[in-house]
């Protein structure tokens, strides 16, 4: 199949490559004419575990091109996916923007059917905002259909090829058996395809990651109660998690949830509650709880160093949300940091992949280290914020010979407490 795909960005460059990897052929396009001019010559923009391998093969074989050019970019595509950015507006609403006004644009291009796919995540109704758009000057037929991104930044590439799910929403028979197809070499174990309307569909993936974010949050207040109670968190979820009924994923409690994904799409579900008179009451408290929990460590830091963090120097390991990649939106990471700076605080960091894009959004408000022993010398403190797999067996003794001080503090439980019994170095986790 010929497929378009709009929007070169984690969800577009990922969709895209996989479809190429089954044998498709698929232009990608995007407004960020640099983003377009590195891919086209084999330089991957993010990381993305597995991707730059696929993605230069296809390149190679011919079977993904990038462009620009919208008109080009849809030329004899039967799909065209919108991979749109949706981020919040400023009442937290997802906002249309990207999506409708590449909708506008399509409807005079289009020379022959299409089935348009919003794969952005985005509010119940907006297929039909897409078609409408698309309607007011499109001459040919076409089908809008909702099919919600599941993928994991960090593992995208393997749950793009081996979906749990896919789900498609669409009234339309003829689209729904051009997604069928798409998507049949995705599910040959026997992973079910699911089919239903485009607003369910559309809800489906709000649905999702809101209840991900609730089992998160609740798990950050047992937490809490923990600390106050002297139980053990690490205890408390190996016991609930062996229940079927319960699952043992998404209970680790730690600073919180960031990324492109759950932070937004809560306040986007709360927001369009409060549009149908709902209020989605346990949303707003999952939220409240995600808020406070960013800088929960912040007060036994404070506590640790007797109330005074200026001239302190710390070493932080891990800055992107979320281990195995470069993606810092809505990091916890950054808010202990913009927190301790704001105290006097100064800061050297070290991740794998994210240091990058760290360094164009706070430049040299910090500084950044080569690798995670070096970020340590002369540190008060070492505070952890991601659990990339590197930092998980550490050579403790090193630690302490770096670090002026002897804090450790961890915002992923990382250790076990048993590793500190007869250790110089004091350590502060959560939950336990
Ligand atoms: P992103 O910011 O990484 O990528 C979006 C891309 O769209 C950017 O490269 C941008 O330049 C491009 N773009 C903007 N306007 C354009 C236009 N008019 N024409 C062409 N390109 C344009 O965003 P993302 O993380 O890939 O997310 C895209 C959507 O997928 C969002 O709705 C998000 O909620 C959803 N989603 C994301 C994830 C994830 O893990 N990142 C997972 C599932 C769903």
């Amino acid at each position: 199949m010929e497929i378009a795909v709009i929007g070169t960005g984690y969800v577009g460059l990922v969709s895209g490559t996989c479809f190429a990897e089954t044998g498709n052929a698929v232009t990608c396009v995007d407004i960020n004419q640099g983003k377009i001019d590195r891919l086209a010559h084999g330089e991957i923009t993010i990381y993305e575990p597995g991707l730059e391998k696929m993605f230069l093969k296809n390149l190679r074989d011919g079977r993904l091109k990038f462009t620009t050019d919208l008109k080009k970019g849809i030329e004899g595509a039967q799909i065209v996916f919108l991979a749109l950015p949706t981020p919040p507006g400023e009442d937290g609403s997802a906002d249309l923007k990207y999506v409708l006004s590449v909708a506008d644009q399509l409807g005079p291009i289009l020379e022959d059917y299409k089935v348009i796919v919003n794969k952005s995540t985005v509010p119940v109704g907006t297929a039909d905002k897409v078609k409408d758009a698309i309607s007011k000057h499109a001459k040919v037929e076409f089908d809008v259909v909702s099919n919600p991104e599941f993928l994991r930044e960090g593992v995208a590439v393997e749950d793009f090829m081996k979906p749990d799910r896919v789900v498609i929403g669409t009234s339309s028979d003829r689209a729904k058996k051009v997604m069928g197809d798409l998507y049949a070499p995705f599910v040959r174990q026997g992973n079910p395809v699911i089919f239903m309307d485009e607003k369910s569909a559309e809800l489906t993936k709000y649905a999702a990651n809101s209840f991900l974010a609730t089992k998160i949050s609740f798990m950050n207040e047992i937490a809490q109660l923990c600390e106050r109670l002297g139980a053990d968190v690490d205890m408390v979820r190996r016991g609930i998690g062996s229940d079927d009924r319960i699952g043992k994923r998404f209970l680790f409690p730690g600073i919180g949830y960031g990324g492109s994904c759950f932070p937004k799409d809560v306040q986007a579900l709360i927001k369009s509650s409060e549009e149908v008179d709902y209020d989605f009451q346990i949303l707003k408290s999952v939220e409240k709880v995600n808020e406070m929990q960013k800088t929960h460590l912040i007060p036994k830091i404070e506590a640790h160093f007797n109330y005074d963090l200026k001239g302190k120097h710390f070493a932080f390991w891990g800055l992107a949300f979320k281990p195995n990649t470069d993606d810092i939106r809505e990091a916890p990471a950054l808010y202990m940091i913009e927190s301790l700076l704001n105290s006097g605080a100064t800061v050297a960091a070290f991740d794998p992949e994210a240091m990058n894009n760290v360094k164009v959004l706070i430049g040299d408000k910090i500084q950044y280290a080569s690798n995670q022993y070096q970020a340590l010398v002369k540190a008060d403190a070492l505070v952890i914020a991601t659990e990339w797999s590197e930092f998980r067996t550490p050579d403790f003794g090193r630690i302490g010979s770096l670090m002026e001080g002897k804090a450790i503090f961890d915002g992923r439980n990382l250790y076990s407490k048993c590793d500190f019994n007869n250790s110089e170095l004091e350590y502060y986790s959560i939950g336990r």
